[in-house]
C-alpha cells in the first residue's frame, strides 16, 4: 500500500493551485454573494484538462484518474469552500462519464467534447417531488416512445442545480434525466435515462424551463424546478437500456459522491487553515487561544477526523479506478457504492464539525457575514441537506448492504 502522491498528480494539484490562487481566491466571496458561477471559470478549468478530464482523448478529455478528479476537487474547495466551483467540475465529471461509457455514438460525439472544451455542462434531474431518496418511486417525469426514433417527455423535477449555469454557458447542455417509461409498480425495473437539453448548440428550448429556488448557501450554483412540458426527445439522446435507467444511474451517484467526497474535504482544510491561523494570533488572557487545551484538542479531533475521511475518499476513488479503468474483475459497482456512500457521509459530517467548532475559536465576529466562515459551513449543509443522497439515506444503504451480504467486512 503507498499513500505517496505520484510526481505527476502533485504537479496537477500544483497547477489547480496556481490557478486558484490567481482566479478563485480573489472573486469566491464575491461571486457567492453575486449568485451566478462564471462560464469563464468553466473554460479556465477546461483549459487545465480537469473540466471532463476523466473523459477519454477521443472526446477531447485527458483521461484523468478519478482519484485524480478527487485530489482536484479538493484543491478547489481548499480555495471555494462553498463547493460550488468543485460542484461544477464534479458534475462534469460524474454524468458525461456515464454518457461516455451508456450514450449512443451520435449524442456522444456531439455533447461531450462540449464538455470537455468547457462550452457546455451537464447535470443531473432525478429529484421528484414525493421523495428524492426513492429513486425506483420515479414517477412525475415520463417519457413515452411516439415512433421508432421519437420520445415524448413531460413532467417535473422538483430539485435540479444548474439551470443559470447551463444559460450562461456558450453552447449549453442539459440534464441526465431520469424518467419513468414502464408501470410504477414495476419500480426500479420502469425507468430509462435521458439527456435533456435546455439549451443546444446556442439556442434556448422552450419547453424545457426552470425556476431558481433561493437558497441559504452555497449561492453560485443555482438549484431549481425543472418543468419538462411535451418535449419531443430522439433515441440518440436515450442513455443505457430502456428501462435499465435505474442500475445505470446508480453509477453515476456512486462516482457524484466520492467526487463530492474530495470536495467536501477541501472544505474542511479551508476552515482549519483559516481557524489555525487565528487561534495562533488571538490572545486572550496574555495567551493565544491555542495554547488551551479546549480548543487545541478540538483542533487535533478535527485534523484526525479529516485524514480518515480523506482515506475514505481515496479509497471510493480508487475503487472506481479500478473498476472503470483498469477493468478489475474482483471489484463490483456495489463495492464503489458503499465506499462512495461511506466516504460522502463521513466527509459531511466532518464538515459539520469542523464548522461547528471552527466558528466558535472566531467568536461574536463569526455570525456576521462580513467574516467568511458560515460560507464553507453552508457549503457543506448542501450535501447534509440531500444533494448526491442524504447522509441517512446513505447510511441506509450501507446498512443494506451488510445486512444482506453484499458487501463483507473484511
Ligand atoms: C443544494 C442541493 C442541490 C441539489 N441538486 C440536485 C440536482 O442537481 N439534481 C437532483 O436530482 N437532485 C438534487 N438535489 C436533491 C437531492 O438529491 C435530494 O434532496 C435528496 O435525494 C433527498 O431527497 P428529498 O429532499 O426529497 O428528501 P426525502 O427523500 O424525502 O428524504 C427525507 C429525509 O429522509 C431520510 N431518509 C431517506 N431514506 C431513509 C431511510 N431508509 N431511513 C432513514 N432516513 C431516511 C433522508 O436521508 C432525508 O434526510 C439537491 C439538493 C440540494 C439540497
Amino acid at each position: 500500500m503507498d499513500f505517496l502522491l505520484t510526481t505527476e498528480q502533485k504537479l496537477l494539484i500544483n497547477s489547480i493551485h496556481e490557478f486558484c490562487v490567481k482566479n478563485i481566491d480573489p472573486n469566491w466571496v464575491k461571486i457567492d454573494d453575486e449568485g451566478k458561477f462564471p462560464s469563464n471559470t468553466v473554460k479556465e478549468l477546461a483549459r487545465l484538462g480537469v473540466h471532463g478530464g476523466v473523459l477519454s482523448e477521443e472526446f477531447g478529455g485527458s483521461d484523468m484518474s478519478f482519484l485524480d478528479v478527487a485530489l482536484v476537487q479538493e484543491e478547489l474547495s481548499s480555495h471555494d469552500p462553498t463547493l460550488v466551483t468543485a460542484g461544477v467540475m464534479g458534475l462534469s465529471n460524474s454524468w458525461p462519464y456515464i454518457v461516455q461509457l451508456y450514450g449512443s455514438s451520435d449524442a456522444k460525439s456531439e455533447l461531450l467534447p462540449k464538455i470537455t472544451s468547457g462550452d457546455a455542462v451537464l447535470g443531473i434531474a432525478s429529484t421528484e417531488a414525493q421523495g428524492g431518496t426513492d429513486l425506483a418511486g420515479i414517477q412525475r417525469v415520463q417519457a413515452r416512445k411516439i415512433d421508432e426514433n421519437k420520445w415524448l417527455i413531460e413532467g417535473e423535477k422538483s430539485i435540479v442545480s444548474g439551470g443559470v449555469l447551463i444559460d450562461s454557458m456558450p453552447w449549453g447542455g442539459g440534464w441526465f434525466l431520469l424518467a419513468r417509461t414502464a408501470p410504477l409498480e414495476t419500480r426500479h425495473k420502469g425507468l430509462t435515462n435521458f439527456i435533456i437539453y435546455r439549451k443546444r448548440d446556442g439556442e434556448i428550448i422552450s419547453n424545457v424551463n426552470y425556476s431558481r429556488y433561493k437558497h441559504m448557501g452555497r449561492h453560485a450554483l443555482d438549484s431549481d424546478i425543472l418543468t419538462i412540458e411535451k418535449a419531443e426527445v430522439e433515441d440518440k439522446y436515450r442513455v443505457g437500456g430502456v428501462n435499465d435507467g435505474f442500475r445505470v444511474a446508480v453509477e453515476g451517484f456512486n462516482l457524484g459522491r466520492t467526487f463530492i467526497g474530495g470536495s467536501i474535504l477541501g472544505g474542511v482544510k479551508w476552515l482549519i487553515n483559516q481557524g489555525l491561523q487565528w487561534i495562533k494570533e488571538r490572545k486572550l488572557f496574555g495567551q493565544s487561544l491555542a495554547s488551551y487545551q479546549g480548543i487545541s484538542f478540538e483542533l487535533a479531533k478535527i485534523y484526525e477526523e479529516l485524514e480518515a475521511a480523506r482515506l475514505l475518499v481515496y479509497k471510493a476513488a480508487w475503487l472506481a479506478d479500478r473498476y472503470y479503468k483498469h477493468k478489475d474483475p474482483t471489484i463490483k459497482p456495489i463495492d464503489i457504492g458503499v465506499a462512495g456512500a461511506t466516504a460522502k457521509t463521513k466527509a459531511t459530517e466532518v464538515a459539520l464539525k469542523a464548522s461547528e467548532e471552527i466558528m466558535q475559536w472566531f467568536g461574536g465576529m463569526a455570525y456576521f457575514t462580513e467574516l467568511p466562515v458560515f460560507r464553507a459551513l453552508l457549503g457543506a449543509f448542501a450535501y447534509i441537506q440531500g444533494a448526491e443522497g442524504a447522509p441517512k439515506a446513505l447510511r441506509d444503504l450501507i446498512a443494506r448492504s451488510l445486512v444482506e451480504g453484499r458487501v463483507k467486512i473484511e
